[in-house]
C-alpha cells in the first residue's frame, strides 16, 4: 500500500487527480473528505494543503506526495523528488516598483524585500553577493512595496498581469518550478515496486501528450 499527498485545493489539484485518474487508478473523490482509496491500485490519496506535503513525506506520514518545486525546495527538501510531471509550471520572480531605476540585482543591496520564499531568495542573493533585510509574509506580496514594508518583493509569477496591477515590474527569475512527485526514503520492498509501476504509468501519460 502506498499514500500520496496531493494538495486538497488550489492551482495543482485538478492536475494532480487528473494524473491519477489518467494513470489509470479509479477512485472515488468528493469534496469534503480528507482521504479516499483506489479501488484498482493499492493506494491512498490524502488531501492536504501544498505546504504540509514535504514534511509529511519527509518523515513518512505520507509515502508520496505532488508539490511544486518551489515549496519542495523551500522546505529543504529536494532530494525527495523523483519525478517532475510537467504541470503547474511557474516561475519565482523579483520585482521593484515600476517607477524604480534597477540595472542589477546588486541595486537590492541593503534594502527590505518582502517574500514568502526567504530559503529561496536568501540563496539566490549570497550567490550574487548582495545582502538585504529578507521579510517573511504568507500572503498579499504584491503590496508590500505600496504599503512601505519593502522596496522590493520575491514571489511567484505566471502572467505577470498581478505584478502590473500593484505598479510592479519583474526584475529577476530567481527560480523555475513544476509540480513533481516526491517520495519518503524508508519506502519498503514492496512500495518500491509500486512507486516504480506509478511512475512508469506517469511517463507514459506524458509521452501521450507529447
Ligand atoms: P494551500 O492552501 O494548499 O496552501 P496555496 O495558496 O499555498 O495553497 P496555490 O496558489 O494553490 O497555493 O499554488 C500551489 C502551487 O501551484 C504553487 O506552490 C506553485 O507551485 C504553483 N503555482 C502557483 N501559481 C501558479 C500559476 N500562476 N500558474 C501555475 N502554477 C502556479
Ligand atoms: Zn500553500
Amino acid at each position: 500500500m502506498l499514500r500520496l499527498a496531493i494538495q486538497k485545493s488550489g492551482r495543482l489539484s485538478e492536475d494532480s487527480l487528473a494524473l491519477i485518474r489518467e494513470c489509470g487508478i479509479n477512485f472515488i473523490s468528493s469534496s469534503y473528505k480528507l482521504k479516499t482509496e483506489a479501488t484498482n491500485f493499492p493506494l491512498e490519496i490524502l488531501f492536504l494543503r501544498d505546504d504540509d506535503i514535504p514534511g509529511y513525506v519527509q518523515d513518512g506520514v505520507a509515502d508520496l506526495g505532488i508539490v511544486g518545486q518551489n515549496v519542495l525546495v523551500e522546505a529543504g527538501y529536494p532530494e525527495l523528488e523523483v519525478e517532475a510531471l510537467g504541470f503547474s509550471k511557474c516561475r519565482l520572480s523579483l520585482a521593484v516598483p515600476r517607477a524604480d531605476a534597477y540595472a542589477s540585482v546588486a541595486a537590492l543591496q541593503g534594502k527590505n524585500i518582502a517574500t514568502s520564499y526567504p530559503n529561496i531568495l536568501g540563496r539566490y542573493l549570497a550567490e550574487n553577493g548582495v545582502q538585504s533585510h529578507l521579510h517573511t509574509i504568507s500572503g498579499s506580496v504584491e503590496i508590500a512595496p505600496s504599503i512601505g514594508l519593502a522596496e522590493a518583493i520575491c514571489d511567484i509569477v505566471s502572467s505577470g498581469s498581478t505584478l502590473l496591477g500593484n505598479g510592479l515590474r519583474e526584475v529577476e527569475t530567481v527560480f523555475r518550478s513544476e509540480a513533481v512527485l516526491i517520495a519518503q526514503p524508508n519506502l519498503s520492498v514492496e512500495q518500491t515496486e509500486l512507486l516504480e509501476q506509478l511512475r512508469f504509468r506517469m511517463q507514459a501519460v506524458r509521452r501521450a501528450k507529447r
